[in-house]
């Protein structure tokens, strides 16, 4: 029988998750059945155990529930614990669950190995301080950023960010609304979600530099205002999510099954579509 796996959040009908892992699969030879299971706040962790009940092995989880899934979970790795946030869950043999995040790990990964940017003391700035800005703000320190600027529209999510992520000489949290002030950045990372209901004003020009490189954790139709306002004040590289979410899924699937897909052709086959795609990871 297929290994049942699911990825929950809401909306998830638009996920590209099932789609990624069963191509992950076919290259492995590995049989496994993959859903999008729709769940919010209240009802997550009721569909969770009916998900183990009828014999769910491994989850994906997405927004909202990235911070509900840590706290649900028995045990989590270094990763998942310092971000207070999963999005990768395995049960366990005495079916309990143990938390993962994948997140910043991909995106590193999507932006060193098939973008080949050099990170490396790049002062950076991440703009939202959600459940995304949580999950790669680790790794890019671990990659080794220069200082990294946290700008949100409610800044006492930013500031919680910074305090967590605990190096005040070298992360700073600010308000969006005073971006203009910070100087230039050599990576800027819209890690908001304001297309998905709102608009997230412009950017100013100001904050480009020589070799900037912008970066939208959204892709397909909701990194279109990001990547025009890239392209237009002439953002160095304009990449946009699309690659972090494989590599994301990567790194889930490595955890689950111990084997690392290649990630390129699944890749080409989503970006050949891609600004047809609706977020949902
Ligand atoms: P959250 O709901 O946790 O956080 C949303 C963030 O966006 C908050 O900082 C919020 O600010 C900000 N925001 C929302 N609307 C606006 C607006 N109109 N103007 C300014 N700021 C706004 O979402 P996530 O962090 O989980 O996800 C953010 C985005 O990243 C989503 O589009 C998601 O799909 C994408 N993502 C992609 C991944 C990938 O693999 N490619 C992985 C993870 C996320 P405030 O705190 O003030 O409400």
């Amino acid at each position: 029988m297929s290994q049942q796996f699911a990825v929950f959040g809401t909306p998830i009908s638009h996920s590209l998750s099932p789609q990624i892992h069963s191509a992950f699969g076919r290259q492995a030879g590995i049989d496994l059945r993959y859903v999008a299971i729709e769940a919010g706040p209240g009802d997550f962790a009721t569909k969770l155990q009916a998900f183990a009940d009828a014999g769910g092995v491994g989850a994906n989880v997405t927004l909202p529930l990235k911070t509900l899934a840590a706290e649900l979970a028995a045990s989590l790795s270094e990763r998942a614990k310092r971000v207070g946030a999963a999005n990768t869950l395995v049960r366990g043999q005495d079916n309990t669950w143990h938390a993962d995040n994948t997140d910043g790990v991909g995106l590193v990964r999507d932006l060193t190995d098939r973008h080949r940017l050099d990170l490396r003391e790049r002062r950076t700035l991440i703009v939202g301080a959600g459940g995304g800005a949580r999950g790669i703000a680790p790794a890019l320190l671990d990659a080794g950023i220069g200082e990294l600027f946290i700008v949100n529209r409610t800044p006492e999510r930013a500031d919680a960010l910074a305090d967590m992520l605990g190096q005040p000489s070298r992360v700073h949290a600010r308000y969006l609304g005073d971006v203009a002030a910070f100087g230039e950045f050599d990576l800027i990372i819209n890690a908001t979600s304001a297309t998905r209901g709102g608009v997230l004003a412009p950017l100013p020009r100001s904050l480009v530099g020589r070799r900037t490189a912008a970066v939208d954790l959204s892709y397909g139709e909701a990194a279109i205002p990001f990547m025009a306002w890239a392209r237009a004040t002439n953002c160095r590289d304009a990449i946009d999510g699309l690659g972090m979410l494989v590599e994301q899924a990567a790194e889930s699937f490595k955890v689950w099954h111990g084997v690392r897909p290649d990630t390129n052709p699944v890749f080409a086959a989503l970006s050949s579509h891609s600004a047809s795609l609706v977020t949902a990871d």
